[in-house]
């Protein structure tokens, strides 16, 4: 039987494990599997749409997604994707960004448009697909964890300087690479 899925601990801004490049996935085994199933769990407990790896402690490149999550009627549709990289990209699209590891912040990011990317899946299968919009805003959302950056690194200097009493209050909740105040997630459970 499948062992049940586990509850990551969220790191969060200030953390150094966020601002440490992930290393590539070499090892595509059944403690993988059980890792993404972790990530996937995580992100919907945390009402996300995006998880990475790093995110809940683990400095692999890997990310779960599922952009239909949330969405009126949206049933879950997990994805994760492995040593992802973005091939190709065009266009601009804004979208108001939100982080998991950034709670409580929200601001416009500029990002491209339509991106074509590859990635590995679980069994080591390597994928090539193109996305837009929302999708390839979540994918490169994403992507940057994993280069070990944040949404808030895409703003103006004006637009961090508003939000710098807020970050700063976040940073004060993670010691030692752990959020110690779990109660800025909204309770699930
Ligand atoms: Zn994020």
């Amino acid at each position: 039987m499948a062992k049940e899925a586990k509850l990551l601990p969220v790191h969060v801004l200030g953390d150094n494990i966020l601002r440490t490049k992930c290393e590539p996935v070499t090892v595509f085994d059944k403690e993988l599997q059980e890792f993404a199933h972790d990530l996937v769990y995580t992100m919907y407990r945390r009402d996300g749409v995006g998880f990475a790896a790093n995110q809940g402690g683990r400095n692999i490149c890997m990310f779960a997604m599922d952009t239909e999550w949330g969405k009126e009627e949206g049933k879950p549709h997990p994805r994760v994707l492995i040593n992802p990289k973005i091939i190709s990209a065009e266009g601009e699209y804004e979208y108001e960004e939100g982080c998991i590891s950034v709670p409580g912040v929200y601001a416009k990011v500029k990002r491209y448009q339509r991106i074509t990317y590859s990635y590995q899946d679980l069994d080591g299968k390597m994928h090539e697909e193109t996305a837009e919009d929302f999708e390839a805003v979540v994918i490169q959302h994403e992507t940057d964890h994993l280069n070990a950056l944040l949404f808030i690194d895409h703003l103006s200097s004006l637009a961090r300087l508003k939000l710098k009493l807020k970050l700063r209050e976040i940073e004060k909740t993670s010691v030692n690479g752990v959020n110690i105040r779990q109660d800025i997630f909204v309770a699930t459970d």
